[in-house]
């Protein structure tokens, strides 16, 4: 069964009284008129997520950056974050370092820690954040029309081409390890995007699990399809050398870890987006449209179709 068919079978039931319940990047409940809480978890696991022994700083600041990736995702300002611990030990120069690193993330970010649970077991680490968004501004995944571009920001494949080097199954240079390991240990959530994309995006996800497992549920959701040009796909230098192979195709379109967010707009949209790029000096690529139908499709150079064995990370398929 996958990590999704899991949630909707066991965990998808009504929530009547919020305005958006499972599916999306956060849930969204009407908290006062005209503003929406948007609430949403994820948890770090040690050997599935972060190596055990991974840097005690950065793995704090990357704990709340997925979270309020998730934020971006959904154009909310994040604010307010509960952080839930479980420790195999007392490790206080570790936990130093930890909540040094949560807290400069917490800090540039305007997100205040307000609550939390602390035990011993398995290093895991999860946090509930919440933000705000003005009614009927969040980004969806259920908004994407046919005709819609479609959008990436940043560069994809730069944390999974360090994540394989890491595990030893495609070893970089020194000197390219050094440039893709910050997408990796550092990401930088998209919340300055999200926010200026509130009524120019239709629909939105953030790229965590890889660009297409998380396109495909904005697919799926808004019960379109999509066309994607492998050669459009932004990509750094340290990628590109691998492009070529399943490999290095596998790092762009299904690596995840990216925390980019992939997002749809309409074609009258193009100049706002690129100038918006421009204000945010943050690379916007249009990788393909939105058509009929029910899936993506990867298109190479020569029109044929791209296939992948995989389109992205499941914890459990
Ligand atoms: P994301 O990658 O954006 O964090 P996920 O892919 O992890 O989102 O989850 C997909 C959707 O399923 C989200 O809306 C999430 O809130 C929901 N979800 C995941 N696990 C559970 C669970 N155990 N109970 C209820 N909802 C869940
Ligand atoms: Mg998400």
């Amino acid at each position: 069964m996958s990590e999704f068919s899991l949630i909707e079978k066991y965990f998808t039931r009504p929530a009547p009284t919020a305005v958006l319940g499972v599916g999306d990047d956060a849930a969204l409940i009407a908290i006062s008129p005209g503003i929406n809480m948007a609430v949403s978890t994820d948890m770090l696991v040690a050997g599935t997520h972060f190596y055990p022994d991974a840097d005690p700083f950065l793995l704090g600041r990357k704990t709340l950056a997925v979270n309020i990736s998730d934020m971006a995702a959904m154009g909310a300002v994040p604010r307010w974050a509960t952080l839930a611990l479980s420790l195999p030990e007392e490790n206080e120069a570790w936990l130093a370092k930890f909540s040094k690193g949560f807290f400069s993330m917490a800090e540039s970010s305007g997100v205040e820690l307000v609550g939390g649970d602390t035990t011993r077991g398995p290093l895991t680490l999860s946090v509930t954040i919440m933000g705000v968004v003005p009614l009927g501004q969040a980004l969806r995944r259920d908004g994407a029309r046919i005709g819609d571009e479609i959008w990436v920001s940043g560069k994809l494949g730069d944390a999974a081409l360090a994540l394989a080097h890491l595990q030893g199954k495609n070893r970089l240079e020194d000197a390219d390890y050094q440039r893709v390991s910050s997408a990796l240990h550092d990401p930088k959530p998209r919340v300055a995007l999200g926010l200026a994309l509130r009524s120019i995006a239709h629909s939105a996800i953030d790229v965590s699990d890889g660009l297409l497992a998380d396109l495909g549920h904005i697919l799926e959701q808004s019960r379109v399809g999509a066309e994607i040009h492998f050669d459009q796909l932004p990509v750094s230098e340290c990628v590109q050398q691998f492009s070529a192979q399943a490999f290095g195709k596998r790092c762009v379109m299904a690596g995840g870890d990216d925390y980019e967010l992939c997002f749809t707009a309409p074609v009258e949209m193009r100049a706002r987006i690129q100038q918006i790029s421009d204000e945010l000096n943050l690379p916007l690529t249009i990788i393909g449209r939105i058509i009929r139908g029910n899936r993506g499709k990867v298109l190479a150079q020569d029109g044929t179709e791209i296939q992948l064995e995989k389109s992205g990370y499941d914890h459990f398929g």
